[in-house]
């Protein structure tokens, strides 16, 4: 059964990838392409065992992080710092701060507006040129 869905709102990460002036070789657009679909901010080993079956090689530890790299510098991906000395890749570009839930370790996306005010709280004291809120707590479904 082939659902379509007509929403062109996702660029191919090939696309996405041209348009950030990267090279889309198929190690970029696997990673790239894993990364536009999870909302799991998965970190490097993350990465690599997700996208490990998807191509007719081997990825190494090394080409994982050097891709990230690359993405993250082009501007495709950020890094997300969620706890000390884990990078965590989010390919959500949009300024946006995260919540934790300390149970099960899950990550989810906050939206800006909703901290907006935070850094006016700061006062004159200082020159605010952007921040990340890191909250975190539980998630209570319901
Ligand atoms: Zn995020």
């Amino acid at each position: 059964m082939t659902a379509h869905n007509h929403t062109e709102q996702i660029p191919s990460a090939e696309q996405l990838l041209l348009s950030r002036g990267v090279k889309p070789t198929p190690q970029r657009v696997v990673i790239a392409e894993y990364l536009l679909q999870t909302e799991s901010h998965p970190t490097a080993d993350e990465v690599l065992s997700a996208v490990a079956q998807a191509l007719p090689v081997a990825l190494s530890r090394a080409t994982v992080y050097n891709t990230l790299n690359t993405l993250k510098e082009a501007g495709v991906i950020k890094e997300v710092l969620t706890e000390p000395g884990r990078v965590r890749y989010d390919a959500n570009i949009t300024h946006h701060h995260h919540f934790v839930d300390v149970k099960t370790g899950k990550i989810v996306d906050i939206p800006s507006d909703k901290v907006e005010a935070i850094g006016k709280l700061l006062g004159d004291q200082y020159k605010v040129h952007g921040f990340q809120v890191l909250f975190y707590g539980e998630v209570e479904s319901g």
